[in-house]
């Protein structure tokens, strides 16, 4: 059994009620770790050690390319890992070897990534009214609390303690009580590349516990968290006491437009990518297809034909292309979703089911699901279920496949396939969404700022926008001749 304990201050730690929780595999059903149950004492402590270790400026005050040569370090760690951290997450969160390998190998990437642009320009000047020059410095926001969801482990903490590390800061963070494994990889790296103690810090517990007391406490100056738009709204919040500066990368229900003129294989082809990688699981994932009506039949009989042939099963086994939703709990929600559908009057068309025969009666798998002749008012449309669950909509026109696509209180990502090249950038531009893309989904780019519009968010993460959250903005005016002003008389 792996016995997972936090890292605060440099030290390995138990909580102080010494209660554990235990952490599944959720393609067998099994106990496979104990993680240390965090307690609100321990996240205080941990603040309490980040804003010390920050005043001290044993981290902030380094000259950046010092700070980088850590990141580095790391990065060549996580390559040096690759193999293991990959198995690991394939372990706890169920997803396939090969999509473990690409968050593995982006989490190396991401690291490097913002080593490099911590030792870029970073600052401008501006010539105001003599004899007064003007300079504008960028400086770490202080202590950073960080909370992330189980979806990708790895990468989504490393898309937020990369930046926060590259700009001078230091970190509480929290990784979901449900995948805690890499996490804990990544931390015995901190520890093997000689991260200074007390500069990054790890947190486990309940989101309503100690996430809650990251997102309240005044001492944390940033707080970071993605996961569904109910805790980002909680979140919000809870930050206000002490205005906290905020990331929120909250849920989606993105729309995934397929015009008559694409390329009709590829368009299926992605539009499959688009929602099944991840088991569904994936905040950007195309769980609306908008199909033009003309070819609307077509394209859901083929859809439907290439999802039947999805080979699911655990995510260790080689030829596995989907596998298991995360826990329990949350099949149990999807297949709540499914059953809602149905319900609301939606032709099932695939799947609905979870699987039990092939010896996978003790995980998490539900079929690759497609609901038909959907309308916009029904929940499956609206609601994002988060599981290997689409819904195929019918649109007539581009103007309505607009409307459709905004019809949501999501903006996280979408995309349009068509290969009229003035069509598919006149309808993504209309597309109320952060994320976007053209005949292909889903990629990401350390370099591309990732984020949505209306309730699926605020800020931006990745690229030089990532770095702009977890940095302060300061002006510098520097008055050249040094004599009285003389504005009161004497
Ligand atoms: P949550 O949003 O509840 O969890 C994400 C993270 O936030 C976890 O670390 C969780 O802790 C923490 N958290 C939970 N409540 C609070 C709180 N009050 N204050 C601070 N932190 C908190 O996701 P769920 O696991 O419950 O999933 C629910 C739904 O959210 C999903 O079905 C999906 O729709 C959506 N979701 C979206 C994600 C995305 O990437 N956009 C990712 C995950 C979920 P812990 O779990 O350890 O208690």
């Amino acid at each position: 059994m792996i016995d997972l304990k936090m890292y605060i201050n440099g030290e390995w730690r138990d909580s102080s009620n010494k209660e554990k929780r235990e952490v599944m595999n959720p393609a067998t059903g099994e106990v496979i770790a104990e993680a240390a149950e965090g307690t609100v004492e321990e996240a205080k402590e941990a603040i309490q050690v980040a804003k010390e270790t920050f005043e001290s400026g044993i981290w902030s005050d380094l000259a950046p390319v010092e700070r980088a040569s850590y990141l580095f370090k790391i990065a060549d760690k996580i390559d040096e890992y690759a193999s293991e951290l990959a198995s690991l997450e394939t372990m706890n969160n169920g997803k396939p070897l090969r999509e473990a390998s690409f968050d593995v190998a982006d989490a190396a990437a991401c690291f490097r990534y913002y080593a490099g642009l911590i030792t870029k320009p970073d600052g401008v000047t501006y010539s105001v009214a003599d004899p007064v020059q003007a300079l504008v410095v960028r400086e770490p926001v202080g202590v950073c609390g960080l909370i992330v969801p189980w979806n990708y482990p790895l990468l989504m903490s490393v898309w937020k303690i990369a930046p926060a590390l590259a700009a001078g800061n230091t970190v509480v963070y929290k990784p979901s009580e449900v995948t805690p494994l890499t996490p804990v990889k990544l931390f015995e790296i901190f520890e093997e590349v000689g991260l200074p103690k007390g500069v990054a810090n790890m947190v486990f517990g309940s989101g309503v516990t100690v996430g809650n007391e990251i997102a309240e406490n005044h001492d944390v100056n940033l707080i970071s968290f993605t996961g569904g738009t109910k805790t980002g709204r909680h979140i919000m919040k809870a930050a206000t006491g002490n205005i906290k500066k905020m990331s929120l990368e909250l849920g989606g229900k993105s729309p995934n437009i397929i015009f008559a003129d694409a390329d009709f294989e590829t368009a299926v082809d992605y539009a499959l990518f688009g929602i099944y990688a991840g088991s569904g699981q994936v905040c950007a994932a195309g769980s609306r297809i908008l199909v033009e009506e003309s070819i609307y039949d077509k394209f859901v009989d083929r859809f439907v034909e290439r999802a039947k042939q999805i080979n699911v099963g655990p995510g260790n086994d080689p030829d596995t292309e989907m596998g298991p939703l995360v826990s329990k709990e949350h099949m149990e929600r999807v297949l709540e979703y499914i059953e809602i559908g149905k319900q609301e009057g939606a032709r099932l068309v695939c799947g609905g089911n979870r699987m039990i025969d092939n010896d996978l009666e003790n995980g998490y798998f539900i079929e690759p699901t497609v609901f038909a002749d959907v309308n916009p008012s029904m929940r499956i449309v609206q609601e994002e279920i988060f599981g290997p669950v689409v819904v195929i909509e019918k649109f007539k026109d581009e103007h309505d496949a607009i409307s459709l696509a905004n019809s949501t209180a999501y903006g996280l990502a979408g995309a349009v396939f068509s290969n009229d090249g003035a069509k598919a950038l006149r309808v993504t531009k209309k597309i109320r969404a952060g994320i976007t893309w053209i005949n292909t989904y889903h990629n990401t780019y350390n370099e591309a700022p990732w984020g949505g519009y209306k309730q699926s968010g605020v800020g931006r993460a990745l690229g030089t926008y990532g770095l702009d959250t977890y940095q302060e903005i300061k002006q510098i005016n520097i008055n050249l001749q040094v004599e009285p002003i003389g504005w009161f008389s004497k």
